[in-house]
């Protein structure tokens, strides 16, 4: 894969919509017409309900859509639905498009973050590294293009460190998509403040999300449903794939691909044998070939749309202590990485 675009925005909601849609103009374009699958089987309905819960909740972010649409010269509605086509593609097949893994080390008093973004074929040569500045809040995360930032990784100036990894139980419901959540996740200045944005209620679509507060010395796992969540403490190592895995959804209906459970099982073997240098411990995780195809580091199919077939789109690594953001051009196992600080 050639290099990950980077991009430096910053202003008001819309401004920065803006900017990003007339960076990335073609690639939206074309991003909306590989999503056009995921379209076909949305309804108007479903479509108008979570626009309204948007514009109810998080008008701002609203106008960051507008924005993009705007810059890129697409229609408001088809570039809205890139922000919704997980909660379609969810009812659609439920389990598919399962991605990404997410691992944390204590490391001498903070936190180091390892996560592997993984996507469909659809997403190849589709992300950008976003460093932006709303006068609030300045951000550095991994993006996909089209849609708003927040969802994959991210570091923002009040010490937060986050990964996002999907989830999948009961079908989405109308509300808010979870990609509209995740950006607003992106502004929380702390852990409560992050939890009532990820927890609020009105939710469309499940999650999980890593959290590390650096100002405030903590960590915590959070699974969501669209009702309800839970959390854990982050000790000295965790790890999270693509089911529910803490107690309280012991008995959830969902769906757990071979994907998955497979990542989890050998990541959780190689974390609780760790011993060494984390920094090069995590690097290997991420890397890891193991019950290859259906390893951490992922090279999927390019001709099959088998659930289990995703790609490591990139891999990124974040050391609270200078909360600098190491991220591959590709599958870590063969990518140079780059950093990126706030
Ligand atoms: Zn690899």
């Amino acid at each position: 894969m050639a290099g990950i675009p980077f991009f430096e925005a910053s202003g008001r909601n819309h401004e920065i919509g803006l900017q990003i849609g007339e960076r990335f103009r073609k690639n939206i374009r074309d991003v909306i017409d590989r999503i056009q699958f995921v379209r076909e089987r949305s309804s108007e309905n479903f479509e108008r309900a979570c626009r309204e819960s948007c514009e109810k909740h998080f008008p701002q972010y609203v106008e960051e859509i507008e924005g993009m649409a705007e810059g890129s010269g697409q229609e408001y509605g088809d570039v809205f639905f890139l922000q919704m086509y997980k909660e379609v593609l969810n009812k659609m097949l439920p389990g598919d498009g399962e991605k990404c893994t997410s691992v944390v080390f204590r490391k001498n008093g903070g936190f180091l973050l390892g996560h592997n973004e993984d996507g469909i074929k659809e997403h190849l040569g589709n992300i950008y590294v976003l460093k932006m500045e709303t006068g609030q809040t300045r951000s550095i995360s991994l993006c996909y293009m089209g849609i708003l930032p927040g969802n994959a990784v991210w570091v923002n100036s009040h010490g937060l460190i986050c990964s996002l990894t999907s989830l999948h139980a009961k079908p989405a419901k109308p509300g808010i998509p979870k990609y509209v959540l995740n950006r607003a996740m992106m502004d929380a200045r702390n852990t409560d403040d992050f939890l009532r944005i990820a927890t609020g209620k009105d939710k469309a679509l499940g999650f999980h999300a890593t959290l590390i507060s650096k100002k405030e010395s903590r960590a915590l796992g959070i699974e969501t449903t669209p009702e309800d969540y839970g959390t854990a403490i982050i000790g000295d190592r965790y790890l999270h794939t693509n089911h529910y895995v803490f107690g309280k959804f012991r008995n959830i209906s969902q769906f757990v691909s071979d994907s998955s459970r497979t990542r989890y099982e050998r990541v959780k073997e190689m974390v609780d044998s760790l011993k060494g240098d984390k920094t090069a411990s995590m690097a290997k995780i991420l890397s890891d070939h193991g019950n290859s195809p259906l390893s951490v580091c992922r090279h999927g199919d390019p001709s099959s749309t088998g659930r289990t077939l995703n790609f490591t789109l990139s891999s990124v690594t974040v050391d609270s202590s200078d909360m600098t953001m190491r991220i591959s051009q590709g599958n870590p196992c063969t990518s140079e990485c780059k950093t990126y600080s706030l």
